[in-house]
């Protein structure tokens, strides 16, 4: 029998529903949660999430302001906007979209970021909290939001073999150390694959619950998949497609066809991981505005 669906657009609607509750419940209180995202250059990929970043926003009574700067852009000036949102207290969440144009190093952004209003998760500060379990920082969206896909389609993680493959900053890392904590929708023994990992396969085809963000189309085959497994595809790759309108089609880093006859539960590309990691932003800009009200 092919897998079931884990239905990211449907779980995500769900969480953009509860924020939006709970918003409104905060604004009674005479807070309105803010987020500012920073915009350098003009990557239309980039302009596209920046755009339905604030129209979320916006959708969850949040107040969303959105700073749009020229690609030639110097690291100073960014900074500067940076420690400007810093200081404004109707700002509580704070996200400069990546990538950045060359004569900006990315890390020194990523510093500059007060840590309790990076709700992207990025700072040093934020990923030693997620390491060591201190639920107080934010966790970055995408593994945020694979947690909370895992916990709301019912996944048992507790002593599960839990194989991701890529090991990036912003999913790959994080998403380890969510899961091997001992908390709800985690307590799993992780195995972490990356370029350098020998037989790939043998790893995967063990794994109760495989998380694939490795960036490369269609890489993970049925093949490679343990019956009955669960698999969360992160990676959203452009790959041609004559018989679209537009020439290419989105798929993931899974063979979803072939994946399908083997897995137990398998996430769809689009319409999976993908629209999870906005309502993740969202969630982490509500509870920074509760954490600012609560300071
Ligand atoms: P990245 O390019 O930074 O990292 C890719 C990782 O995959 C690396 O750690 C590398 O070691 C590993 N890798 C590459 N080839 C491999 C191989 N043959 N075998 C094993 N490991 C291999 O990528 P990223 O930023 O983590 O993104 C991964 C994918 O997830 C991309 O397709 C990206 O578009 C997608 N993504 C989706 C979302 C979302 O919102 N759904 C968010 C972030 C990234």
């Amino acid at each position: 029998m092919p897998a079931e669906l884990i239905d990211g657009a449907a779980i995500a609607r769900e969480i953009r529903d509860e924020v939006a509750r709970e918003t409104a419940a905060l604004v009674a209180r005479g807070v309105r949660p803010g987020l500012a995202v920073i915009l350098v250059g003009d990557d239309p990929a980039s302009a596209v999430y920046v755009q339905s970043k604030g129209k979320a926003c916006e959708e969850a009574g949040m107040h969303s302001v959105t700073i749009r700067l020229p690609a030639s852009t110097t690291e100073p000036e960014l900074l500067a906007h940076v420690d400007a949102l810093n200081a404004d207290p109707a700002i509580h969440g704070i996200l400069v979209q990546m990538p950045l144009p060359k004569q900006i190093d990315p890390d020194v952004v990523i510093r500059r970021i007060r840590p309790d209003k990076d709700v992207d998760g990025f700072h040093p500060v934020n990923v030693g909290k997620v390491l060591i379990g201190d639920r107080d920082g934010f966790v970055p969206c995408t593994p945020a939001g694979v947690q909370e896909l895992l916990l709301r389609s019912g996944v048992e993680t507790k002593g599960a073999e839990c194989v991701i493959v890529g090991r990036s900053n912003i999913v790959g890392k994080p998403m380890m150390a969510l899961m091997v904590q001992s908390g709800r929708a985690a307590n799993a023994t992780v195995t972490v694959c990356h370029s350098a990992t020998r037989d790939l396969a043998a790893h995967t085809a063990r794994a109760d619950i495989l998380i694939v963000a490795a960036g490369r189309p269609r890489m993970i085959t049925g093949a490679m998949v343990k019956p009955g497994a669960t698999v969360i595809d992160v990676g959203i790759n452009r790959v041609e497609d004559a018989s679209t309108k537009s020439g290419y089609r989105l798929v993931g880093d899974v063979d979803f066809e072939s994946a399908r006859q083997v897995a137990a539960r398998i996430t769809p590309v689009p319409k999976g991981v993908g629209p999870m990691t906005i309502a993740m932003l969202l969630s982490n800009t509500l509870r920074a505005a509760r954490q600012a009200l609560a300071s």
